[in-house]
């Protein structure tokens, strides 16, 4: 079976959240597992400063018409393998190839998408261009993919494309398509003038394409054009069916929703394992529980909140956004100090909550502690610190940060949506709650209070939580029988 991942952006060679994360470890996972597999991506300043090296000029050339015009573009490639200690290497190997989309106007910048002021203007041209070019090198190298797998809206044209311009290609005669949306709060919509950038007309702008309340959607061309969507949980996938989730898209999903399937996504457990972190103090496991309290020591120390060790130390760690649930928690906050609870917060996002939660640590400075900015390190701190997570998300279609907190025994407490209903098990390995309110979330915390105070219930807990295993291992088999389904139907 020969595999194709094409995506804006993955791990190590370009990453900007979650999705180069994502797709960095499929790839991964499925050379390990054996899938003659390569990934398509743009060849992005920051990639060529950190791979130049490594990577070969292949001498292919090819255009791409981008509205009247032709751009011509290169592809630099390389091969890849796993070494033992689970890193990508770039050398020769059976299975992992790499193929790098060259065209310096529209990738040779500082930025993957765009600068504090916005998104570069002209990201729909980029991505059309990297979306043809990949089928315009399959051709012109004649790689005949059993599997082009496209992530989110970047890349969603190429099953369109496969259907329409590039249908007569003897190279695509088998090729099926999977696309993944990681999540559909973006969704890639322009001014109905970039209708023309993408190659299409007006025979492509109604309701059964790419129109989208008289704009652009690449999404959407995808949705319904892909012969397989899949999003990252089984929720997520029921969820995006009704309107309150659907971004405007449900209906088209609803059409779609017998070729629509939710596969988790996994945890590096390479990076995120509490027995081997060596941004954490003291290193610990299901067996030395005791060793996770030093790491709550430290987490008070660095902090300098006025916390006894048998005190609750509730966290969160995430993106300062609606999304998030961050306008909840910012309304619970008060309350449950009263109560004796302590916080820590580390984010970033938007400046309206950026300055709700500076405005609680200035008053209660004794019991909140708040970074807004991204500090790795002191996220794993903090993760193996805190007693609990806090992540009421307004909705989630994976989530990693629950998926963490149970590995370090931080007991998640959620709302019931996407991901989170699939990760965590209400009093077993976390606790979940339905309605989307501060009310809601408060008698969460106050379960999980009840729950602290008997340290026999609260350890059998965090064990349960720590012996969950949410690795890639397993989400990529899954996408593997997703893929051999596929291709046998
Ligand atoms: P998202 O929707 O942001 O992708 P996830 O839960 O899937 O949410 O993943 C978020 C990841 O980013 C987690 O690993 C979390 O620890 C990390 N993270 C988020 N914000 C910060 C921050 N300000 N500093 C450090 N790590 C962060």
């Amino acid at each position: 079976m020969k595999v194709a991942l094409v995506s804006a952006e993955a791990f190590p060679f370009s990453k900007t959240g979650g999705l180069g994360d994502v797709v960095g470890a499929l790839f991964k996972e499925f050379i390990k597992a054996g899938i003659d597999v390569s990934l398509f991506l743009p060849f992005y300043r920051t990639t060529r400063d950190n791979f130049y090296n490594v990577v070969m000029d292949s001498e292919i050339s090819y255009g791409v018409p981008i509205g009247f015009d032709i751009r011509f573009g290169a592809v630099r490639s390389a091969r890849v393998s796993v070494d033992v200690d689970d890193n990508l290497i770039v050398e020769p190997s059976k299975h992992g190839n790499l193929f790098f989309i060259e065209h310096n106007e529209f990738f040779d910048r500082e930025h993957l998408y765009g600068t504090n002021s916005g998104e570069y203007i002209d990201n729909a041209e980029r991505f059309v261009f990297f979306s043809r070019a990949v089928l315009e090198v399959c051709k012109a190298m004649n790689l005949n993919f059993d599997i082009i797998h496209s992530h989110d809206w970047h890349t969603a044209l190429i099953p369109l494309y496969l259907t329409t311009h590039y249908r007569e290609c003897s190279c695509f005669e088998k090729t099926k398509t999977v696309l993944t949306v990681h999540n559909l709060g973006y969704q890639g919509i322009f001014p109905r003038e970039k209708l023309e950038v993408t190659g299409f007309g007006l025979e492509m702008f109604h309701i059964d394409g790419l129109e989208f309340y008289g704009m652009v959607s690449f999404l959407k061309g995808g949705l319904f054009s892909a012969d397989i969507i899949t999003t990252v949980s089984p929720t997520y996938a029921k969820e995006i069916l009704n309107p309150e989730y659907g971004f405007g898209l449900d209906g088209v999903l609803r059409k779609r929703q017998g070729s629509l399937r939710g596969i988790i996504n996994g945890v590096d457990y390479k990076i995120w394992n509490p027995q081997k972190d060596s941004f954490i103090i003291k290193q610990y496991s299901i067996q030395n529980l005791e060793d996770k309290q030093e790491n709550k020591k430290h987490l008070i120390d660095i902090t300098g909140i006025e916390c006894s060790i048998e005190d609750p130390l509730i966290a969160f760690v995430g993106r300062m956004v609606y999304q998030k649930g961050i306008d909840i928690i910012v309304d619970t906050i008060p309350d449950l100090i009263v109560t004796g609870v302590n916080f820590v917060i580390e984010g970033t996002g938007e400046y309206y909550y950026e300055e709700k939660v500076k405005e609680l640590q200035q008053s209660y400075p004794s019991k909140i502690f708040t970074f807004v900015g991204f500090d790795e390190s002191l996220a794993h701190k903090i993760y193996a610190g805190a007693d609990a997570l806090l992540i009421p998300s307004k909705y989630e279609p994976c989530g990693l940060s629950q998926i963490i907190a149970m590995r370090y025994g931080a007991i998640p407490i959620c709302r019931k949506t996407g991901g989170l209903a699939d990760t965590v098990e209400d009093e077993v390995t976390g606790f979940l709650f339905n309605e989307y309110s501060a009310e809601a979330l408060k008698v969460g915390v106050h379960r999980f209070l009840d729950i602290y105070s008997d340290k026999a219930k609260l350890n059998h807990m965090i064990y349960n939580a720590m012996s969950r295993d949410f690795s890639w291992t397993k989400s990529c088999k899954e996408y593997i029988k997703l893929y051999e389904g596929i291709i046998v139907g």
